[in-house]
C-alpha cells in the first residue's frame, strides 16, 4: 500500500490512474466511523486514498491539537487491512510552507458557519475549507467523501465545493455509531471510563428529541429538558437545537428531515452528534 509523503510523488501516482478516484480526508485515529467511509470510497470509485492529517489551522488555541489522539502505524495497519488502494500523510512542512500566519484562506458561506460550531469555534470553518481546498488540489479526486458525523462542515463544504465550482461530487457517508449509539469519534478514546459511561446519552437524548418533535411539541421546552438531563449526568452543553438540514436555521418546529445537533463537553472532551427527525 503506498504511503505518499509529498506531492511530486502524489501527483505521479494520480497521474498514472485509470478511473474515478474517491478521496476520504481524515485527522487519523481511525475508528469504524472513517472505515465505513473507506468502504463507501471502494464501493463508489476504482481508486480510494485516504488522507490523514491533523490540522492545525482548524483548532483555536485553547483547543485539543496537542492532545488530540495519533496512532498513525495502527491506522495504516487497519488501512492496509481494508484494502485501501493509498494514503497521503503531508506534514505540515508540507501543508503550510510559509507558516501559518500570511495564509491565503477560503472564508465559508456565513449562513452555515455561524452557528453551532462555528459560534464557539471562531476560525475554525476557514481552517477546514482552506485544508480540504488544498488536499482537493493535490489529489484531484472525482469523488470527496465526508462523514455526516460533522454535519455542519459537510454543509459547509458542499457550500464551498459549489461556490468555488469545483467539479468533485460530494458523497455524504452515514454516521456510524457504537452499539450503545456513542457516536464514532477520534476523541472518544479521551474519555475516561466513567465519561465513557455516560457518554451514549448525548445519542439517546437527540434521538428521543427526534421523536418527540414530530409530534408538534414545543421545540423550546424539548430542548430545555433535552439540556437539563444532560447536564445533570455531568456534561456541560454548548448547544442543544433544531435547524434545518440544508441551511442549517433554526427551528420553532419539528418537520421531518430536520436534525437535532448538539456539543457537550464531559470533563475535557468535547463530543458532538446529529440526529435527524425520521422522514
Ligand atoms: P476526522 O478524522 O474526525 O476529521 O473525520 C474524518 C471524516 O470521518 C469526516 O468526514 C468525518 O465526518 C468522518 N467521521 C468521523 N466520525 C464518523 C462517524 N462516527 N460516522 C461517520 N463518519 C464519521
Amino acid at each position: 500500500m503506498p504511503v505518499f509523503k509529498d506531492i511530486s510523488s502524489l501527483r505521479q501516482w494520480r497521474q498514472g490512474l485509470q478511473g474515478p478516484l474517491a478521496f476520504v480526508p481524515t485527522m487519523g485515529n481511525l475508528h469504524d466511523g472513517h472505515m465505513a467511509l473507506v468502504r463507501l470510497a471502494a464501493a463508489r470509485a476504482e481508486h480510494v486514498l485516504v488522507s490523514i492529517y491533523v490540522n492545525p489551522l482548524q483548532f483555536g488555541p485553547q483547543e485539543d491539537f496537542a492532545r488530540y489522539p495519533r496512532s498513525l502505524d495502527k491506522d495504516l495497519q487497519q488501512l492496509h487491512a481494508a484494502g485501501c488502494s493509498t494514503v497521503f500523510t503531508p506534514d505540515d512542512a508540507l501543508m503550510y510552507p510559509r507558516g501559518r500566519k500570511d495564509l491565503s484562506i477560503i472564508m465559508p458561506a456565513r449562513s452555515l458557519s455561524k452557528p453551532l460550531c462555528g459560534a464557539r469555534r471562531p476560525g475554525h470553518f476557514a481552517g477546514v475549507c482552506t485544508v480540504v481546498n488544498k488536499l482537493l488540489q493535490m489529489v484531484q479526486p472525482e469523488i470527496l467523501i465526508l462523514g455526516e458525523k460533522d454535519y455542519q462542515q459537510l454543509r459547509i463544504v458542499q457550500q464551498m465545493v459549489a461556490d468555488m465550482n469545483m467539479t468533485v461530487q460530494v458523497l455524504p457517508g452515514p454516521l456510524q455509531r457504537e452499539a450503545d449509539g456513542l457516536a464514532y469519534s477520534s476523541r472518544n478514546a479521551l474519555l475516561s471510563p466513567a465519561e465513557r459511561q455516560i457518554a451514549p446519552l448525548l445519542a439517546a437524548t437527540l434521538v428521543d428529541l427526534a421523536q418527540r418533535s414530530r409530534s408538534g411539541a414545543m421545540i423550546a421546552e424539548l430542548a430545555q429538558a433535552g439540556r437539563d438531563s444532560l447536564e445533570q449526568a455531568g456534561f456541560v452543553v454548548d448547544y442543544l437545537e433544531l435547524r434545518d438540514s440544508q441551511t442549517l436555521q433554526l427551528l420553532d418546529h419539528g418537520l421531518p428531515g430536520a436534525r437535532w445537533f448538539a456539543a457537550a463537553h464531559l470533563g475535557q472532551t468535547r463530543l458532538i452528534d446529529n440526529v435527524m427527525i425520521p422522514l
